[in-house]
């Protein structure tokens, strides 16, 4: 039985290891790596992975779990591998795998989380399952049903974010109010944060899972690799084994952990609703720039002013109408406006005056 919830300890339950097992040096180095760290509960490696392209590096395959196995047995860790079918189940089964993983692409198929649980039932053996990529809660709860009625006692859930659509500095949007609904509704089934596919980049990586802990998940998985900027997949948002070992250092534990949506729920998903809004206003001011600067290149191809008053007192009047029908005060939204115009200016300005050379000959005067 994995001590999930570490009940000796106010630390998390750290699952960590490459993407994808790529051969048996790269898999035993990350891991010794890890090891050293003393802080890795559990080692991943994906022998079979779900690509959105068919021509990208999909998997070792079976021969993987021999290494994974090996590595586990030599380094006294134990392992876990995703599996998305019942093919994969009774494989890494064979190769005696101590913990499996359902990934978010199969969490959103009720026909594949059913096959796996029919080539589970009867077994002994824990199963962590991942968010569906979409933010559809139901999907979730059933597919731990299903493994549950195969008979699978310990079950684990992972929250790594939820595919949409527009700017995000996100690969997965985080909506923590999916996997703290979930918890409300399997209050005894530990919640984990995946913060590697939440990001889809490094450097994100320590606020999301300060984040997790804050909110009181109990496990964190992050993705490592000896070379991360080598790895065949996932490559922008892995770590090395040291990195890990920094990035956990500087995490503040609470000193107990427990996703208790009463405590969680309301300042905490209204902050987060705050800071997913502000990113999302920030991208499209920056992309509104982006938008202007075009407008500057077009100008000065044709040479037109860049200041067209008509224009202007357009958006001011347009704007303005919208901004009061939306609650927002007239006083405010000129502020706004003006703000945004000097900027808009100033790119088109920037553009208009560079020479030959690409060079702003005005910057001096911004
Ligand atoms: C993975 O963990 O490498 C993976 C493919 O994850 P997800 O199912 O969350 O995309
Ligand atoms: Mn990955």
């Amino acid at each position: 039985m994995v001590d999930w919830k570490k009940k000796d300890s106010n630390a998390p339950f750290i699952i960590s290891g490459p993407c994808s097992a790529e051969n048996p040096e790269q898999l035993l180095e990350t891991a010794t790596r890890l090891k050293s760290l003393g802080r890795v509960d559990l080692l991943r490696a994906g022998i079979w992975k779900p690509r959105t392209r068919p021509d990208s590096f999909e998997g070792v395959g079976e021969e993987g779990l021999a290494w994974l196995a090996e590595v586990g047995r030599d380094l006294q860790l134990p392992v876990t591998t995703e599996v998305a079918s019942a093919e994969h189940v009774e494989l890494a089964l064979k190769h005696e795998v101590d913990v499996l993983w359902i990934g978010a692409r199969t969490t959103v198929n009720p026909f594949s989380v059913q096959s796996i649980a029919d080539a589970l039932k009867g077994v002994d053996i824990p199963v962590m399952i991942k968010n569906p990529t979409n933010p559809d809660m139901n999907l979730w709860v059933g597919a731990v049903e299903r493994i549950r009625q195969a008979g699978i006692e310990d079950i684990v859930t992972i929250h790594r974010g939820f595919s949409f659509y527009g700017d995000s500095p996100y690969r997965n949007k985080p909506m923590w109010e999916i996997p703290i609904a979930m918890k409300t509704w399997f209050p005894d089934i530990p919640m984990f944060c995946d913060p590697s596919h939440i990001c889809g980049r490094r450097d994100l990586l320590r606020t999301i899972a300060q984040r997790a802990l804050d909110l009181g998940f109990e496990g964190l998985m992050i993705e490592s690799h000896r070379a991360p900027d080598e790895a065949w997949s996932d490559a922008a948002q892995q770590v090395t084994p040291e990195n890990l070992g920094e990035l956990l250092q500087s995490l503040q534990y609470k000193s107990e952990g427990s996703l208790d949506p009463l405590l969680t729920d309301n300042l905490a998903k209204l902050r987060n609703q705050i800071d997913e809004i502000d990113d999302e206003i920030l991208r499209l001011i920056a992309r509104r720039m982006e938008v202007a600067e075009s407008i500057g290149e077009h100008k000065k191809e044709h040479d037109l002013m860049i200041l067209q008053l008509q224009r202007w007192r357009e958006i001011v009047d347009s704007r303005t109408a919208l901004a009061k029908t939306l609650g927002l005060s007239k006083d405010f939204i000129a502020k706004y406006l003006e703000q945004i115009h000097k900027e808009s200016i100033r790119k088109q300005a920037k553009v208009m005056n560079k020479d030959e050379h690409g060079e702003d000959r005005t910057s001096i005067l911004w």
